[in-house]
């Protein structure tokens, strides 16, 4: 089933990544983690449909998304960098994407912190967030999403890498089964990746390798 919302707020995060802050349909419900389709509704872009994670919680009155937007075509995401308030998105039903399973290292690179940011959200305001490691890869530091609030929740297990800049304030080095091998000691827990299809196949095959079981998305 498809629902019309309006856009009730735009505020930009980073260099290319917003934050849609829209209507919620009566009784729409989703999961931490979950999915939707969402297409803009306007001509010519109602049938290009992409799938975008809520960052908001079921609880909240409001659906959130935090979009990382491509301004090398003209996809939806260049498309949605033009849209105010009271334009209108369609979205379904939420569906699948990471099914949090317990407490163990979450690993992200870029937009990827999307589903994260969900689950993260959700135990922090259960009070059940510790135990849980996030490694959070980025190319410069200027593309770090909700920094602030990644380091309020997860104070000392929030672990930020940047590879396409040197910065002493950061591990300058990409995520490799040494990198892994060093930094942990529990190959036994729950282990979330996503991220952009090199990094994440990259790293789910060095997980296995080291005997892990893995739940990844594909971005
Ligand atoms: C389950 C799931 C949940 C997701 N949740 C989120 C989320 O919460 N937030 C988020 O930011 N992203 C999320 N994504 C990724 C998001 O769906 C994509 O970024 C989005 O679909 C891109 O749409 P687009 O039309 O702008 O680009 P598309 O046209 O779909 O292209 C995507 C990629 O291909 C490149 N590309 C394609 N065509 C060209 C071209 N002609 N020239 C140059 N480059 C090109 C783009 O640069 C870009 O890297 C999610 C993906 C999945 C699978």
């Amino acid at each position: 089933m498809e629902h019309i919302v309006k856009i009730i707020n735009v505020e930009i995060l980073t260099h290319d990544v917003k934050k849609f802050v829209l209507e919620k349909p009566k009784n729409y419900t989703f999961k931490a983690g979950q999915a939707t389709t969402v297409s803009i509704n306007k001509d010519n872009w109602k049938d290009k449909k992409r799938p975008f994670s809520f960052t908001s919680l079921n609880s909240d009155a409001y659906l959130e998304f935090i979009i990382k937007t491509y301004t090398d075509h003209n996809g939806v995401t260049n498309k949605l960098r033009s849209l105010k308030e009271q334009d209108e998105l369609i979205i379904t039903e939420s569906w699948g994407a990471i099914n949090y399973k317990g407490s163990g290292y979450f690993i992200a690179g870029g937009a990827g912190i999307t589903p994260f940011i969900a689950i993260f959200r959700d135990l922090y305001h259960e009070n059940k967030l510790k135990g849980n490691v996030l490694f959070y890869s980025n190319k410069t530091e200027s593309d770090i999403i909700l920094k602030n609030e990644l380091s309020k929740m997860l104070k000392d297990d929030f672990i930020n890498l940047i590879t396409d800049e040197k910065s002493a304030n950061y591990i300058n080095q990409f995520i490799d089964k040494d990198f892994l091998k060093n930094h942990i000691n529990d190959f036994s827990k729950n282990f979330y990746i996503c991220g952009p299809p090199k990094m994440t196949e990259d790293i789910n095959i060095a997980l296995k390798d080291l005997g892990a079981n893995t739940e990844s998305l594909i971005f």
